[in-house]
């Protein structure tokens, strides 16, 4: 049958997530992947004894049994909760700073603002107001969005502005702090860099520096973490991939791996079908893409069919920010050359504004630099005795698509000379242990993902272009998005994103 209520284009998080819901919903659905593995930016490799993941440092969403997040009853109703197992993580992340010294904060608001309280005592009642306002502050943004979701219709003036006057009153810290950077607000709270730098450290998740990462986001991301608590799983992302798209199967939906789409069909300016890469046609009412806008309309449309409306809407969006990460298998336990926390941040002077510019250049320099030892939270992910770390900077992918072919490899190991150096000065005699090493440049990225720049969080999300204002509905009529290019980027808000989607179109077609 070539004939499906809803087509989704791409096996990453948010096209995974679609199929199921789609599929739990008693739905015609297909899923195309152009890979031949599930997964997108969360899938793993192998190299020699070790299996490598390569996104997943921390799912989020997922709640515990007493209080389950929006992720845990997802992947209950898609019967996969009890097939894999889930590692809650202890704590959120570990600063490290310049001088050796660092900080790890617990993922949970009473230990982690006492245990922020006791490293800085002179700052314990500006640590109290801080928390006050973060969670005060999403309070605040929930409660809009309920209200926003329930009025229905485009409000007349008067109505918006007794809306605007009353705003203010009724959501004064969403008022005062939805438009600050995390700078910004920091700022008004300490002084100590120290302690910014600690409770900054998720803009490394969005990858913006504190000067452009909105507060709102950052507030998000720590009452998230904290309340849904950090989980890993044993096996690497790439469980959950496999647990999904049987799912899909399971639920009477069909997935084609090794089979990428090369062109969405348009009737009379709908979107009513595709054409896989062999050539074979499918209809549906509906079309989900799990790439980039930029990607659906640029790559599966002809440059004619693509409206003016969608060309006009992307215009103020840029593109993210990649990766360059080292895989390293240790030949030794993760305690034997000193890394004990699962999740670091490591940062060479305490500007953290500042060296985040060298993500710009090409190979890394005084760039944070984000090292994941995998083993610590679960001794299974590598053979007895050894043990996983990626270690990685953010970085653009400008240069390196400057970069002459016959410089890659060059670059790439002299990329990956770099990271381990600064490892060595961290954890002494690291060198001496690596028995298989792996790099991932912003090119690998783009090859494996298709996505424009590499991006791994699709676009950039500032002030001015952050997922409150995202360019999420199609300007296609029957073709949606689902990904990270629409929403906040990251396993956790992507899945739970497509569900919330799926579902609503289940009930349309
Ligand atoms: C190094 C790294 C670390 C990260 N760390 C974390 C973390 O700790 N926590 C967290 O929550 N998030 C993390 N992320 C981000 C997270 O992985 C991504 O936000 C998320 O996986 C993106 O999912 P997506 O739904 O947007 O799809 P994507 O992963 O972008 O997948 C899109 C899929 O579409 C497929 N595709 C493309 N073109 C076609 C076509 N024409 N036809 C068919 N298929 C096609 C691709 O092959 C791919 O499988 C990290 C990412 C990276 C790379």
């Amino acid at each position: 049958m070539r004939d499906y209520d809803v087509i989704v284009i791409g096996a990453g998080n948010g096209g995974l997530a679609s199929a199921a819901t789609l599929a739990e919903k008693g739905k015609r659905v297909i899923l195309f992947e152009k890979h031949n593995i599930p997964g997108g930016c969360g899938t793993s490799f192998r190299r020699g004894r070790f299996e490598f993941e390569i996104a997943l440092h921390q799912l989020s969403h997922m709640g515990t049994e007493e209080n389950p997040g929006p992720l845990m009853e997802q992947f209950k109703r898609y019967g996969i909760y009890n097939e894999i197992e889930w590692i809650r993580i202890k704590e959120l992340f570990r600063v490290n700073f310049p001088d050796g010294t660092g900080i790890s904060l617990p993922a949970d608001r009473k230990s982690c603002e006492a245990h922020l309280c006791k490293e800085f005592p002179g700052q314990a009642e500006a640590i109290g107001r801080y928390f006050e306002v973060v969670y005060g502050f999403c309070d605040q943004a929930a409660a809009f969005a309920a209200k926003s979701a329930a009025s229905t219709g485009e409000p007349g003036a008067l109505k918006k502005a007794v809306m605007k006057a009353g705003f203010p009153r009724l959501y004064p810290l969403l008022a005062k702090y939805a438009m600050k950077s995390t700078q910004e607000v920091l700022d008004e709270f300490f002084t100590d860099p120290k302690l910014q730098l600690a409770l900054s450290a998720y803009w490394c998740f969005m990858g913006m520096p504190p000067t452009r990462f909105p507060f709102a986001i950052l507030a998000k991301c720590t009452t998230f973490y904290l309340e849904t608590k950090p989980y890993y799983l044993r096996g690497t992302s790439m469980m959950m991939n496999q647990a999904i798209m049987e799912a899909v199967t399971r639920m009477g939906g069909v997935v084609r791996l090794n089979c990428g789409v090369q062109r969405i069909i348009l009737e009379n300016g709908k979107a009513v079908g595709v054409v896989d890469e062999y050539g074979e046609e499918y209809r549906a009412k509906r079309i989900i893409s799990n790439i980039s806008p930029l990607a659906t309309y640029g790559n599966l449309l002809a440059p004619e069919e693509v409206p003016e409306a969608a060309r006009e809407y992307l215009k103020p969006y840029t593109v993210g920010i990649s990766a360059l990460t080292c895989f390293i298998g240790l030949d030794c336990p993760p305690e034997e050359i000193g890394f004990t926390t699962s999740f670091t941040l490591n940062y060479e002077s305490l500007d953290a504004n500042r060296d985040f510019q060298d993500a710009y250049k090409l190979l890394p320099e005084s760039d944070p630099l984000v090292a994941t030892c995998y083993t610590v939270d679960d001794p299974c992910v590598s053979p007895p005795g050894t043990s996983i770390i990626t270690a990685g900077t953010l970085k653009y992918s400008g240069e390196w698509e400057k970069l002459p072919p016959d410089q890659y490899y060059e670059m790439k190991y002299e990329a990956g000379k770099r990271i381990v150096a600064r490892l060595e000065k961290m954890y002494p005699g690291i060198t001496e242990h690596i028995e298989e090493m792996e790099i991932a440049t912003p090119l690998t990225h783009m090859r494996y993902l298709g996505h424009p720049g590499g991006a791994i969080y699709g676009y950039e999300q500032d002030l001015m272009q952050s997922v409150f204002f995202f360019p999420a509905e199609s300007k296609i009529p029957n073709l949606e998005f689902a990904s990270g290019w629409v929403n906040a980027c990251g396993f956790g808000p992507n899945y739970t994103y497509a569900d919330t989607l799926a579902a609503k179109i289940a009930k349309e077609v």
